[in-house]
């Protein structure tokens, strides 16, 4: 922050001094001056403003184009997961038929098996008509031409159903094999087709945890450009609160040396008064000139003598303890309500009161659970409490001192003073409940005027 620090209520305080020490040329030039720094400051703030919402527009106008990113890749992984659905449908169902073909091959090994005892038996019966195996000794062993015939047909017969047997047996194996090898080949590319898209489902899940990220980080710079936007607007109504109260010392400066003028020309009237008065008294005392020691005539004062301004005090009063469960911790003016703000993000009151010992006291008997210095809150007291069960932490910032540092505290105790450190535009405290303990979300945050009458 630039030099800020000068405010109403330093105003105010200067005001105070000018009028002791009556310097009214110089206060009225310095406070117009004032006012126009304020205007100069204000057009800054107002042109950060600008850019603040030009980068938060130009941010969103990012996330809207990683949405529509997202919105496709989001579209392309529905895509994706139904076809690996889809494969993996048809893994189960080859699988299936692979089961199912082992059981036609079992089948067929009973078949095979049957027939070999069927050639088998054939044969047998073969030998015990012939006593040969071979059909050339059968054929040859025959007796007759008819016999001849009969053994010939009967050794066609047999030769041929053998025939038809070894190629059927032979037909059903190569069968098997294929297809056994064409299943298993299918689904050798099935798993290939569903490691593909595992891959390229993974992929795009990649991809989609990228823009994710991208989106965080744009949202997150959104959130931080409102808030700089924030903290300017809220400084820009500091400045305004501010030149609204010089025009008001203006106005009362000017009064004032009205007023001053209008007592001189009435006290020079007085002057000129008792100085005819004077000579009158002098004539008529000249008259009566033997009459001597006759008269100790007073003479009258030209103008009674102003009463000292009384100084104010270094340390002032404490407020007074009105029995609730939180006891106001300043005295001083009401400036700002808690949620007061045109945003809305004030999550505390404000209490402003001119002068270098205003005592801040604890608001509850309590533990100070933290006591330091923090750019935004300034010198800050924080003071855990336990009312009927119930944890309440109170917070007190801005201070000029502070006085405690730990350990237990007790209500009304003076803990601080009053000042204008960290994010302070004047001499005020800001002061905070919180139902549970304080968050940096301030989450917790109450409304003070719940407890307190300010
Ligand atoms: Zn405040």
């Amino acid at each position: 922050m630039k030099r800020r620090s000068f405010t109403a209520f330093a105003v105010a305080a200067s005001l105070g001094f000018s009028l002791a020490g009556g310097a009214s040329a110089e206060s009225l030039s310095d406070l117009q001056k004032r006012q126009q720094q304020i205007e100069s400051q204000k057009s800054d703030i107002q042109n950060s403003i600008t850019q603040k919402e030009q980068t938060i527009t130009e941010l969103q106008k990012e996330q809207d184009s990683v949405t529509a990113q997202i919105r496709q890749l989001d579209s392309k992984i529905t895509e994706s997961e139904s076809k690996i659905r889809a494969k993996e449908q048809e893994i189960a169902d080859t699988k299936a038929e692979i089961e199912r073909l082992r059981a036609e091959i079992e089948e067929l090994k009973i078949r095979i098996a049957e027939r070999t005892v069927v050639l088998e038996d054939r044969a047998r019966s073969i030998q015990q008509s012939g006593g040969s195996a071979n059909y050339i000794d059968v054929l040859l062993g025959a007796e007759s031409f008819s016999d001849f015939v009969n053994r010939a047909t009967a050794v066609t017969t047999l030769v041929n159903a053998d025939k038809d047997i070894l190629q059927q047996q032979e037909n059903d194996k190569k069968q098997l094999e294929e297809s056994e090898r064409k299943v298993k080949e299918q689904l050798a590319s099935l798993e290939e087709m569903l490691a593909e898209l595992e891959k390229m489902n993974a992929e795009l899940q990649k991809q989609r945890t990228e823009k994710d990220n991208v989106m965080k980080g744009l949202v997150a710079d959104e959130h931080e450009a409102h808030d700089h936007k924030l903290n300017l607007e809220e400084e820009q109504e500091l400045l305004d609160s501010q030149q609204a109260s010089i025009q008001a010392a203006i106005q009362a400066e000017k009064e004032r040396i009205a007023e001053q003028e209008r007592a001189a020309a009435a006290a020079a009237a007085a002057k000129k008064k008792a100085e005819q008065e004077a000579a009158a008294a002098a004539a008529a005392k000249a008259k009566a000139k033997a009459s001597a020691s006759a008269a100790s005539a007073s003479v009258p004062q030209a103008a009674a003598s102003e009463p000292e301004p009384e100084a104010e005090p270094v340390v002032q009063a404490a407020p007074a303890d009105s029995g609730g469960m939180f006891m106001r911790p300043a005295q001083g003016t009401f400036t700002s309500g808690y949620g007061q703000r045109s945003l809305g993000d004030h999550k505390g009151v404000d209490i402003a009161q001119a002068g270098s010992g205003v005592p801040i006291v604890a608001a509850a008997d309590g533990v100070v659970s933290r006591s330091y210095y923090s750019d935004t809150y300034g010198n800050a007291i924080l003071i855990s409490h336990s009312i009927n069960g119930q944890v309440y932490t109170t917070v007190y910032a801005h201070l000029s001192e502070r006085l405690v540092n730990g350990g237990s505290v007790s209500k009304g105790q003076t803990i601080g003073y009053m000042g204008n450190t960290g994010r302070s535009y004047g001499q005020h405290l800001h002061f905070e409940i919180h139902k549970g303990p304080w968050t940096v979300g301030k989450e917790n945050a109450v409304d003070p005027a719940q407890y307190i009458n300010f």
